[in-house]
């Protein structure tokens, strides 16, 4: 099983920093994870994503098993030769495609078999996090933990166990209680899964009713495993998970956005397409250590050719990438130096400081000992206070 160790915790938050050691190498938590959907980040090559430093990527089993197929994936020697990836890589099931899968749990384990991932997921039921059957919600819950048990057994008796590390993934919707009792439930199976993931949120959700999910979870969920939360990209989502004991979060989010002419930044996202940013010469954030930040591709020339031109979709997603790594390796740095309050606050304040805090960022970081507001004058605006131009 993967070998997971605690470097140092955060005083204030429940933020640690953590090593964990795949068949791969060793990855460094908290990460944000990009997704290849189809065994490829769009528009960039294995080479460029590993050289941006990024050590972790998910691959999607739906995807990957309707195209190539395990038979080629098989023949290449796994994902990882196919993809032309050395590093670590993670597997799951789609959730939000709305594609369905009839799969078994049985059948989803031998395709991330096939698939080589250094971190492989249990087959779940995913409803949407707003169904306000709780019922279903109920029933989908417990037969994550049944279907758990049969991805444990199908893995143990496959060998794989030293170099596939299984993650379980915490169903019941938006009630803390149907949450208790799953977290309840999975942790009796502790000594057989690598890791734990929080699944079933960003489907639309209140964001004061997420955090309070992820709280409920990391809260309960053992020290001495990862914790992932699935389908979180938005940088003050991340942030705020890190400080309730998220270790690991993927999403489509920074690319697919990238796609649209978004760049991210730490004063927020750049809408490149508008015409203000057709004379400024300057790159899209002066900080970044990317290569489109730091080999001269400017805001202008972007705004030029982003809805034409593949290269300039490739140049912001380079640098969102970028952007998400740097994001969490400073989160890194701060715990380790003993700074992640203060780290929480000068990204806070230079992100939202022209629009105003979240009031749900503020609730979630106060339960963890933050106070955002606290010789502050930014204000509070309620809602998700998406930051978009
Ligand atoms: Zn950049």
């Amino acid at each position: 099983m993967a070998k997971f160790e605690i470097l140092a915790r955060c005083s204030t938050t429940r933020a640690r920093v953590s090593r964990l050691t795949l068949a791969h190498g060793a990855t460094m938590l908290p990460t944000f994870m990009p997704v290849a959907t189809q065994g490829a980040i769009k528009g960039l090559t294995s080479q460029q994503v590993e050289s941006l430093g990024i050590t972790l990527i998910l691959n999607n089993t739906y995807h990957l098993n309707l195209r190539p197929g395990t038979a080629v994936l098989v023949e290449a020697g796994g994902a990882h030769k196919f993809q032309g990836f050395r590093k670590r890589a993670l597997s799951f099931e789609s959730p939000f495609t709305g594609e369905p899968t009839m799969l078994t749990p049985e059948e989803s384990i031998s395709i991330q078999h096939a698939i080589g991932a250094d971190i492989i997921m249990q087959l779940d039921d995913v409803v949407p996090s707003l169904t306000p059957d709780r019922a279903r919600v109920e029933e989908a819950m417990e037969r994550s933990v049944r279907w758990l048990d049969r991805c444990i057994a199908h893995h143990n008796q496959s060998g794989k166990q030293d170099t596939q590390n299984l993650f379980a993934i915490v169903q019941g919707g938006l009630d803390l209680e149907l949450r208790d009792r799953c977290v309840t439930q999975m942790i009796e199976r502790k000594d057989q899964v690598a890791g734990f993931a929080v699944g079933g949120l960003s489907g639309g959700e209140e964001k004061d009713v997420f955090w309070r999910v992820i709280d409920r979870c990391t809260q309960k969920l053992p020290e001495d495993r990862p914790r992932y939360s699935m389908g979180i990209g938005f940088a003050e989502d991340l942030l705020v998970c890190v400080a309730l004991g998220i270790d690991m979060a993927d999403c489509v989010f920074p690319t697919r956005t990238a796609r649209f002419g978004i760049a991210l930044t730490h004063h927020g996202p750049l809408n490149l397409r508008l015409a203000k940013y057709a004379k400024d010469f300057g790159p899209i954030d002066p900080k970044c250590p990317c290569p489109t930040c730091t080999e001269g591709t400017s805001r202008a020339m972007l705004n030029h050719i982003i809805t034409k031109e593949t290269t300039a979709a490739q140049a912001v997603t380079i640098h969102n990438i970028t952007f998400q790594a740097q994001l969490m390796g400073g989160a890194r740095d701060a715990i380790m130096n003993g700074t992640f309050p203060s780290y929480l606050r000068s990204f806070f304040a230079n992100y939202f400081g022209d629009v105003g805090y979240p009031e749900w960022c503020i609730n979630a970081l106060r339960s963890v000992g933050i106070d955002l507001l606290e010789g502050s004058d930014i204000k509070v605006v309620p809602g998700s206070g998406a930051k978009w131009e």
